[in-house]
C-alpha cells in the first residue's frame, strides 16, 4: 500500500530534511507534497487525497493551529490525521493542540525514529 503525505513548513530545509526522513523509513509514498504556509497547504488538501499531515506551528500567512482549525471544520479534511512538528513546548500550547485532536506532536530537531514510529503508528502499517 503507498500513501500520500503533506508536509507543511516555512522553512525549505525542514521540508527537505523531513521528506528526506521519511524516504528514509521502509513505508511506501507514492507522493510527498510540501507547502511554505496553511493556506498553501489547504490548496494542496483540498485538491488532492493525503492520508497524513505534518504541520509546522509558526508559519507566515496561515499557521498550523489556523490550519488546523480550518480542516477541523471542513467535512472533508476532519478526520485526517495531523502531526505537529514545531520548537514549541509551552503546556499551554500543547494543551491547545490537544483539543484540536491531533495524532502527534514532535520537537524540532525531530529524529528519523521518531518519524517511522509516529508514520507507522498513524497509518497502521509496519
Ligand atoms: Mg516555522
Amino acid at each position: 500500500m503507498s500513501f500520500s503525505i503533506l508536509i507543511a513548513d516555512d522553512s525549505e530545509i525542514i521540508r527537505e530534511v523531513l521528506e528526506r526522513t521519511i524516504r528514509m523509513t521502509q513505508i511506501s509514498f507514492d507522493k510527498i507534497h510540501k507547502a511554505a504556509n496553511g493556506s498553501e497547504a489547504l490548496t494542496i488538501l483540498n485538491d488532492q487525497w493525503v492520508d497524513i499531515v505534518f504541520t509546522d506551528i509558526h508559519m507566515p500567512i496561515m499557521g498550523g493551529i489556523e490550519l488546523i482549525k480550518t480542516m477541523r471544520k471542513s467535512p472533508e479534511l476532519n478526520d485526517t490525521p495531523v502531526v505537529v512538528i514545531s520548537t514549541e513546548g509551552s503546556s499551554a500550547r500543547i494543551e491547545e493542540l490537544k483539543s484540536l485532536d491531533i495524532k502527534g506532536y514532535l520537537r524540532k530537531p525531530f529524529t528519523p525514529e521518531s518519524i517511522r514510529d509516529t508514520l507507522t503508528g498513524i497509518l497502521g502499517v509496519t
